[in-house]
């Protein structure tokens, strides 16, 4: 069996992309699932959230090929959950990438050997659409699109939509939006529900049930690099993450 191969994707920063790549994965983790957690931004957030240690070979060491992608594996403190660091060579990427032949296939030809070894791969995108990115939807089956429930959130959904759209007519006719993930949502924000309840009322199928909250214990958890469902498993991002994994497993499935 190969993996669920599962990216997050928005072309804006702090959306909740990585805090969703994590966390979801960890509670599939916790769920007995075998979940590789790929780090593809310069950042390197996701890596520091689950305690790995970005000074080994990382992912771009992988992707150029200048050691093989299971050498960039790293195993974390947590069960089942497992990393390829992210660092800021990554940040070069694009650029190094522009004239190389299948320049959008460099990822997929690192992480194909590995395909069969995990019940789940997630790669955390940068907050940009170019090649970094490409190369992320160019081997991914399905997309998870975080977003905050604000103003206009509905233009860029658009954007990402047609960018998707126009990845699987061209260079991966595989490519699947699995859903669309509401974060960091307050109750008590008017404009909060207005947004969620257009969007849902747009697009019915693809929003997730599962809408993560504010909470200031999901942004902490980073810094002590842990996953939230280690950090403080009664948390309500705890449980928000587990119902979200719940759901996609049904997706998947
Ligand atoms: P992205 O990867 O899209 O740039 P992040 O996941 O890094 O976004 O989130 C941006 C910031 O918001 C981070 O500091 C993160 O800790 C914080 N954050 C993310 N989700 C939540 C949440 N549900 N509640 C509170 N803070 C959050
Ligand atoms: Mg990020």
């Amino acid at each position: 069996m190969s993996a669920h191969k599962l990216i997050f994707l928005n072309q804006k920063g702090g959306v909740g992309k990585t805090t969703t790549c994590v966390n979801l994965g960890s509670a599939l983790a916790a769920l007995g699932y075998k979940v590789l957690l790929v780090d593809f931004d310069s950042q390197g957030n996701l890596t520091g959230s689950v305690s790995g240690d970005s000074r080994k070979p990382t992912c771009y060491d992988a992707v150029v090929g200048k050691v093989s992608v299971q050498e960039a594996i790293q195993v974390t403190p947590f069960q089942n959950l497992f990393v390829i660091p992210g660092s800021l060579d990554l940040a070069g990427l694009n650029v190094e990438l522009v004239d190389e032949e299948n320049r959008e296939f460099f990822l997929s030809k690192a992480l194909d050997p590995i395909s069969s070894d995990f019940d789940f791969i997630f790669v955390d995108c940068p907050p940009s659409l170019g090649l970094i990115t490409m190369n992320a939807m160019c081997w991914a089956e399905k997309v998870i699109i975080p977003m905050q429930c604000e103003y206009f959130a509905m233009e860029g959904l658009n954007l990402l939509m047609r960018t998707i759209s126009s990845v699987r007519k061209t260079l991966n006719p595989n490519l699947e939006i699995l859903g669309v993930l509401f974060t960091m949502y307050t109750k008590r924000a008017k404009l909060n529900n207005e947004v969620v309840e257009d969007i849902s009322n747009f697009f019915p199928d693809l929003v997730f049930k599962t809408i993560i909250p504010r909470s200031i214990r999901l942004a902490e958890a980073p810094s002590y690099g842990m996953p939230i469902n280690i950090y403080d498993a009664s948390n309500s991002g705890t449980k928000a993450y587990h119902s979200l994994a719940k759901e996609v497993l049904d997706r998947v499935n």
